[in-house]
């Protein structure tokens, strides 16, 4: 890319053009996914910085993800072809967790202070718990009550329980847990930005030093910023700023976490000179993607309106499967994937996106099974293990020795002996005097207090941690990873193999030392042992397939935000499972919900299937399911109905009119038993029992076979439609279809000399030819 960036900006639509160089204070881009609102903040950037001769650390730019955060980086080198030094670009929380880091002192916190991610908040909630004799209150649900005040920038002392008894209790609760944190120098996500924040009210000079430093603050994904982030905003943005924010209302997605679309408005209201554009082309997907995106989102109430075209021409319809389970879905979709990988394309333009991680195994199995290689993001992450968990909390305890969550979680770990009873006279003692469990063991052990056996099995842990400490000091990085690991006894312990899994943990540990090798620490200031730890808690640390390989992507449709694909399977697309059944009965999730499938739409560039199984096994039990409404929303003639390999699809429109609904239920149509009359929990109630067997009326067409797939396929000894058989009398032949289950399950092959047939498939002696 060696054009000059005048010739970048000369080739964006005259609005995106507009959009790049405004010269006001203040700029709002509006508009749908794809219309090249983050390319314009990216072409923005560089404009300031290479036409307008901005300095690179004048400008912070806030996205969304670690990975939207890195692509805008690489965007902003290509256009400059430099990566300019200085500049900031980062999600909140990176930026939050950076200037914390340059001014702990002055945010009140120790210099090693350590992140708490959402598992050690829910441990060190659990134990405030068990404090207080509590063993009915769920952590997570204290931990969202938490993290929730946080968005919303209050802290314990600003809630007002107005008198209700359970508010008063969750208010103690998060007061208990402000205390521990403070006591072990820890900081959880919502509390890096609630400090920044106040970091900006009580500190007016520094904040005041920010506001001349930052001159452009750039947000991308507008959309999604909860209170606390926009006060953060408003906070450093002072009367010479320019704000430039682009969103779109349609995709705003994390409703459910405290953000709040209504920002987008606000900040027309508050900054009464905005410029407001609107971008109305869509360059990334073809027409009909796009007009489905459209017809679905028409269906929501609480819009500001937009409009979207392309003139990519309409491409390839959008296929359906329905599948029988979800293993047939996972099947029908590596099948598709190995067909475009045979034909050459990039498996990395391939994203599978599902509702809810949990959807993500069998697709997984099937990828390894095929020995297709993918990537999952944020899934459990590589830093999630519980080895890898264990080694870094030797390692904070290295760090900052106050830090409890971490004490508590390898004190006996690997075991050493000591007891329950011990750990509580430790917990007892530092309750009493505010003190952290590493304060109280030192004093114990020095003031002779403790038990013999106690007090020797004590002692080795806390003469471990000292020589750790000690052999730390000023050695690389990955040397100090190196005698954690091994010092602690971990990876003896782990290679003893206590789950059967001792090899895969000690493979895992290895790949930390690995890991930190291999790290950058970007903050020189830094120490990088705590650079370390700070990016293992902060990125989202996908775990399988290395960066930069050819994968295939699978990721939730919350994570997919801002991205495209050319070829995206948007999977498990029923009724309880997408929408979520919690969201079904209230108007405003069910809202949100489709806008997090406008959002799974619009990532497809070329190709887009749309798939659902009639059953599925979810949290440990099988449940019939149906179709999305969101299915239903997009209109037929978009739609192709795909069936088994070999066979023709045929479109939407012929299958409604000729009865999809009788194909896969036997009865009825597709449209008339759904949701809308109320069919939808008579149909539920109907098929109970997980019997999926289709009911004794339907009548025995062949078109059934589609409705069926993987039953028929699994019970036909790995026959599939479109397979080329051998039959002892009527020679060699082409499976075109099935009909039945089980035993009764009949296959129709059309012979070369014979003609069709259908066929007992369990008589008939077929033999792959
Ligand atoms: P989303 O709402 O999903 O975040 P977006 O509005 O940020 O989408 P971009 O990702 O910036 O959209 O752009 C979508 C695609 O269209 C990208 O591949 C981008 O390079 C391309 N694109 C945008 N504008 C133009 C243009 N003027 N000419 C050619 N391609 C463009
Ligand atoms: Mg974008």
């Amino acid at each position: 890319m060696s054009m000059t960036l005048e010739r970048q900006i000369e080739r964006l639509n005259p609005p995106q053009r507009e959009a790049v160089t405004a010269p006001g204070q203040t700029a709002l881009v509006v508009a749908g996914a794809g219309s090249g609102k983050t390319r314009v903040l990216t072409h923005r950037i560089a404009w300031l910085i290479e036409i307008e001769r901005a300095a690179p650390q004048e400008i912070l730019a806030v996205t969304f993800t670690n990975k939207a955060a890195a692509e805008m980086r690489e965007r902003i080198g290509e256009l400059l072809h430099m990566s300019p030094r200085g500049l900031w670009v980062g999600t909140f929380h990176g930026i939050a967790h950076r200037l914390l880091r340059a001014h702990w002192r002055e945010a009140g916190l120790p210099e090693t202070f350590q992140i708490l991610d959402s598992d050690d908040q829910q441990r060190l909630i659990k134990r405030l718990l068990r404090e207080l004799g509590d063993d009915t209150t769920k952590p997570a649900a204290v931990a969202s009550f938490i993290n929730a005040r946080k968005d919303e920038g209050q802290r314990a002392r600003h809630i007002d329980t107005q008198g209700f008894a359970d508010r008063e209790r969750l208010a103690e609760l998060y007061r208990r847990y402000e205390a521990a944190c403070e006591r072990g120098g820890m900081v959880d996500f919502g509390e890096l930005l609630l400090r920044s924040n106040e970091l900006w009210v009580q500190q007016p000079a520094l904040r005041d030093h920010y506001r001349r430093r930052f001159r452009h603050i750039l947000v991308d994904e507008f959309q999604d910023t909860n209170t606390l982030q926009y006060a953060w905003l408003r906070n450093l943005a002072g009367s010479e700023t320019s704000l430039f924010a682009v969103g779109d209302d349609d995709q705003s997605i994390y409703g459910w976490r405290g953000a709040k679309v209504e920002n987008m408005r606000e900040f027309e209201r508050q900054f009464p000179d905005v410029k407001v554009i609107r971008l109305e082309q869509n360059y990334r997907s073809t027409g009909t993607i796009l007009s489905a995106a459209n017809a679905l989102i028409a269906n929501n109430r609480e819009r500001l309106g937009k409009n979207l075209w392309s003139d990519a021409g309409s491409g390839e319809p959008i296929r359906l499967y329905a599948a029988y389970n979800e293993q047939d879905e996972a099947r029908f979709v590596v099948e598709q994937i190995e067909a475009w990988a045979a034909a050459g394309n990039p498996r990395a333009e391939v994203a599978i996106l599902y509702r809810s991680n949990a959807q993500s195994r069998a697709f997984e199995e099937q990828l390894m099974a095929r020995r297709i290689r993918y990537r999952v993001y944020g899934g459990q992450r590589f830093f999630d293990r519980a080895e890898i968990r264990d080694a870094l909390a030797y390692l904070r305890l290295v760090a900052n020795p106050n830090d409890d969550t971490a004490f508590e979680r390898v004190v006996n770990q690997p075991p050493r002996g000591i007891g329950d009873k011990t750990l509580e006279t430790l917990r007892d003692e530092a309750r009493a005097g505010g003190l952290s469990l590493w304060a109280v063991l030192t004093r114990l052990l020095e003031g002779g207090g403790l038990p013999g056996r106690a007090a020797s099995a004590l002692g080795g842990f806390a003469k471990l941690i000292g020589e750790l400490r000690a052999a730390g000091n000023g050695q690389p990085l990955m040397d100090q990873v190196t005698v954690a690991v091994e010092a602690s006894g971990l990876k003896t312990h782990y290679a003893k193999d206590p789950d059967g899994r001792g090899e895969g943990r000690v493979e895992n540990l290895d790949e930390l030392v690995n890991a930190a090798s291999l790290f950058v620490n970007e903050d020189e200031e830094l120490d990088p042992l705590t650079a370390f730890l700070s990016h293992a808690a902060l990125e989202a640390g996908d775990a399988q397939g290395e960066a930069g390989a050819d994968c295939v992507q699978l990721m939730t449709l919350h994570s997919a935000k801002g991205l495209e694909f050319r070829q995206v399977f948007l999977v498990g697309v029923e009724e309880g499972l997408f929408p979520s059944q919690r969201s079904i009965e209230e108007p405003a999730r069910l809202e949100e919900e489709r806008r997090l499938a406008y959002v799974g739409i619009t990532r497809a560039r070329e190709r887009l299937f749309v798939s659902y199984a009639e059953s599925r096994r979810i949290h440990g039990e099988t449940r019939p399911a149906m179709a999305s409404r969101f299915i239903e929303e997009i209109p037929a003639e978009h739609l192709t109905e795909v069936r088994l390999r070999g066979t023709v699809d045929r479109p939407v429109s012929a299958r409604q009119a000729g009865g999809f609904g009788r194909d896969a239920y036997g009865d009825g149509g597709f449209g008339g038993r759904g949701y809308g009359n109320g069919g939808y929990g008579n149909r539920s109630a109907s098929r109970g029992n997980n019997d999926f067997a289709r009911p004794a009326a339907a009548p025995p067409k062949r078109e059934s076979a589609w409705a069926t797939p993987a039953k028929v396929a699994e019970g036909a000894g790995g026959l599939e439609v479109g397979q080329r058989v051998r039959h002892g009398k009527f020679g060699e032949g082409v499976i075109v279809d099935f009909e039945g289950q089980g035993p009764r399950t009949r296959v129709q092959v059309k012979f070369a000399s014979a003609g069709s047939k259908w066929l007992m498939l369990d008589m008939a002696g077929l033999t792959p030819a």
